[in-house]
């Protein structure tokens, strides 16, 4: 496995506003990527990371929150339903969070690491990151999505505590 560096917006990345490939088939190099992944989210201490933020145009995601790993191929949402509204930033958007409404409760279907479809299901922070990473794969940033006015900087230590339940995915 290998922690692999994160595009930023800074960085001028097309990669990041644009819409990610279709996964052909989960094989030993989509396992990889997703190992890869995996590490760098957790080097970067996030609870998400999507195949573009390292620079892969691929339809990719992973996520770790209350200790449960999920690894999704092609993930599409199935189910959103009812609203939260907090603050969250993101690894490719270092310095800045903003509140963004995404619904509460989500149902996203994929292919897991055996290439088998599978469904995860989650509430609140799990609900929002799955959010945020699909948005990732449409090659959208949650800057877009923003409440008008919320938008500002957050010192590292703010976002690394989690201060007032915002995360960075
Ligand atoms: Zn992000």
């Amino acid at each position: 496995m290998a922690v692999l560096p994160v595009v930023v917006v800074a960085d001028n990345n097309p990669v990041l506003t644009t819409k990610a490939s279709h996964v052909p088939k989960v094989d030993g190099q989509i396992r990889r990527l997703m190992e890869d992944m995996i590490e760098t989210m957790r080097a970067n201490h996030g609870v998400g990371l999507a195949a573009p933020q390292i620079g892969i145009s691929l339809r990719v995601i992973v996520l770790e929150v209350d200790g449960r790993v999920h690894q999704l191929a092609n993930p599409e949402l199935v189910r959103c339903q009812g609203e939260q509204i907090g603050y969250e930033g993101c690894l490719s958007v270092p310095g800045l969070v903003g509140e963004v409404a995404r619904c509460e409760r989500v149902v996203a279907k994929g292919l897991n690491r055996n290439g088998k479809e599978i469904r995860v299901k989650g509430d609140d922070l799990l609900a929002r990151a799955i959010q945020h990473e699909i948005d990732h794969l449409d090659g959208v940033l949650f800057t877009t999505k923003v409440t008008p006015g919320t938008l500002r900087e957050a010192s590292l230590d703010e976002v690394a505590d989690d201060v007032a339940g915002e995360v960075t995915i």
